[in-house]
C-alpha cells in the first residue's frame, strides 16, 4: 500500500477516529481544527455505543413531533420558527424518511454496522485507548405500557433479523423499581438492553488524542476550513484572518455539523448536514443509579459516568451550531426530574451543548466528494457518532488504501451513504 499524506479537516469524534486508523496504516496525517481537538459534539454526549439503536431518528411520530417542536416550548424537539424557511427542505426529507419503506431502508443500511461496531472499539481498547467510565447496564424505561411494549417488540424484531442482541423480558412496577431504585413512581415500565454499552467520551477522546500524538499526527489548531482547494487541499483562515492552504495527497472532511458550510462554499452537491443541538449537565446525587437509564417518553438519558451522573437530551434546530440556550437546560432538567429521585438539580455543573450532524434520512455521508476521489467526506453521523466513529475510521482507512471496506469477507454497501444522494429516496 502506498503511504499517503492525509489532511483530516475537523478533530471531533469522526476526525480523531479516522486519524487513528490512518496512522495505524502508516500514513502521514495532518489534522486541521478550528478550536481544539475534541470540540463540537465529541465529549459532552451520552457515551452510548448502541448496536441495537443505530437507526434513523425519523419515525411514525415525526409529523407530530415537528408540530410540537415548532409550537411547544417544553418539548424535547425544538425548531426555531424563524429558521423554518431554511429548514424546509430538511424537514420535508425528514418527514419522507419517516414513511415505512424509506425508514426500513435506512434501518437496513445502518444495521450493516451493528455486528462490527463494538469489535472496532475493542480493537482500539486493545491498543490502549481508554474505553472505561461507562455504566454497567442499559435500562430502557417508559411511563406507559404500550410505549414500552412497542419498543420491546421493535428491539426483539431487530434481534430476530440478526441486528443485535434481544432485549431482556419487560419489567413493571416493583420489579422495575427493585432493578433501579432511583426511578420515580411515574416510571413503571422498562427492560434491559444487554447488547448496548457506554463509555466516558471525555476519557475516550483524551486517550485517543494521546495515542494519535504518539503515532505522529501533526495537529494544526486555530485553522478554520473555508472551502476545498485545488486537488487534495483545504483553504483555511487562521486566527489573524490570514488565508492558509493545507495540502496533502487526500483530504477527509470530518467537520461534523459544519460540513455543509464547507461543501456549499466548495460548490459540491451533497445531502445537507444540519446541526441538531443537544445538551448535557452533571448533577450531584444522594444515591447513584445502578445503571444507565434511557427514558423513551422523556427523551433523556441519565448515565453514571466515571463516578458522576450525567444527564443528556434535547434536539434543537435553530441553525446556530455554536449558540448555547440556557432555557434548553431547564427543559432537560424538567424531563430528568420526573425520571429519577434524589438529585440536587440546582447543584448541577458542566452545562454543555453540542451540535449533532443531522441528515434528513438519518444516514451518514461516507465516501468520495469528488469524482477523482481525492476528497472524501465522513460526516452526518446524527445521534450515533460515538457508536459509529471507530468503524467509520476503519472504513475511511480502507477507502484511502484502496481496499474494499468490509469485515471478515463481508463488504459494506456504502451506496446508501453516498455524499450526493437524494434526501428523500
Ligand atoms: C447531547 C448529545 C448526546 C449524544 N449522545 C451520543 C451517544 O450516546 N452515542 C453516540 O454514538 N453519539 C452521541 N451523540 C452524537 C455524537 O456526539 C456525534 O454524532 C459526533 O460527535 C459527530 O462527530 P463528528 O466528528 O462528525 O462531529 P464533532 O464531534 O462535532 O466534531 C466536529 C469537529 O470539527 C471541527 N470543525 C468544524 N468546522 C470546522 C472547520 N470549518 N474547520 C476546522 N475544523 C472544524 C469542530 O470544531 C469539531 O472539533 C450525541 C450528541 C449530542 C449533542
Amino acid at each position: 500500500m502506498k503511504k499517503q499524506h492525509v489532511v483530516v479537516a475537523g478533530g471531533g469524534l469522526i476526525g480523531l477516529c479516522t486519524a487513528y486508523w490512518l496512522l495505524r496504516d502508516g500514513h502521514r496525517v495532518t489534522i486541521v481544527e478550528r478550536t481544539k481537538l475534541g470540540a463540537g459534539a465529541a465529549t459532552g454526549n451520552a457515551g452510548e455505543l448502541t448496536p441495537q439503536m443505530v437507526a434513523p431518528l425519523a419515525s411514525s411520530n415525526t409529523a407530530r413531533d415537528i408540530i410540537h417542536g415548532v409550537f411547544a416550548h417544553r418539548h424535547y424537539l425544538s425548531i426555531a420558527p424563524l429558521r423554518l424557511p431554511q429548514l424546509a427542505r430538511f424537514g420535508m426529507g425528514f418527514l419522507a424518511a419517516s414513511a415505512g419503506p424509506l425508514r426500513a431502508r435506512g434501518d437496513a443500511a445502518l444495521a450493516q454496522f451493528t455486528p462490527h461496531l463494538l469489535a472496532s472499539l475493542d480493537r482500539m481498547a486493545a491498543d490502549g485507548i481508554d474505553t472505561s467510565g461507562g455504566s454497567t447496564g442499559f435500562l430502557m424505561t417508559a411511563e406507559s405500557e404500550p410505549t414500552m411494549l412497542a419498543a420491546h417488540e421493535a428491539y426483539a424484531e431487530r434481534a430476530r433479523r440478526g441486528w443485535g442482541d434481544p432485549p431482556e423480558d419487560p419489567m413493571s412496577g416493583r420489579e422495575l423499581h427493585e432493578a433501579e431504585p432511583t426511578l420515580t413512581e411515574r416510571t413503571q415500565f422498562g427492560f434491559m438492553l444487554p447488547g448496548e454499552v457506554s463509555i466516558d467520551p471525555v476519557k475516550f477522546v483524551a486517550s485517543l488524542i494521546e495515542r494519535i500524538t504518539e503515532l505522529g499526527a501533526e495537529v494544526r489548531l486555530g485553522l478554520t476550513v473555508q472551502r476545498l482547494g485545488d486537488g487534495a487541499s483545504v483553504v483555511c483562515v487562521d486566527e489573524d484572518a490570514r488565508q492558509v492552504t493545507v495540502s496533502g495527497d487526500r483530504v477527509v472532511l470530518a467537520t461534523g455539523a459544519w460540513t455543509s458550510q464547507v461543501l456549499r462554499r466548495s460548490r459540491i452537491p451533497h445531502i445537507p448536514v444540519v446541526p441538531g443541538k443537544g445538551y448535557s449537565f452533571t448533577v450531584p446525587v444522594k444515591t447513584m443509579p445502578r445503571t444507565l437509564v434511557h427514558s423513551m417518553d422523556r427523551h433523556c438519558v441519565v448515565i453514571p459516568m466515571s463516578g458522576r451522573l450525567r444527564v443528556v437530551g434535547i434536539m434543537s434546530f435553530d441553525g446556530e451550531p455554536e449558540r448555547f440556550h440556557s432555557d434548553r437546560i431547564e427543559v432537560l432538567r424538567g424531563f430528568a426530574e420526573g425520571l429519577i429521585e434524589g438529585a440536587d438539580w440546582d447543584g448541577r455543573t458542566d452545562e454543555w451543548m453540542g451540535p449533532r450532524p443531522m441528515t434528513a434520512d438519518g444516514l451518514p455521508l461516507i465516501g468520495p466528494a469528488t469524482p477523482s476521489g481525492e476528497v472524501l467526506v465522513a460526516s452526518g453521523h446524527n445521534m450515533h457518532g460515538l457508536s459509529l466513529g471507530p468503524i467509520t475510521g476503519q472504513i475511511m482507512a480502507d477507502l484511502i488504501a484502496g481496499r474494499q471496506p468490509g469485515v471478515a469477507n463481508w463488504p459494506f454497501d456504502l451506496r446508501p451513504f453516498a455524499v450526493r444522494r437524494s434526501a428523500v429516496s
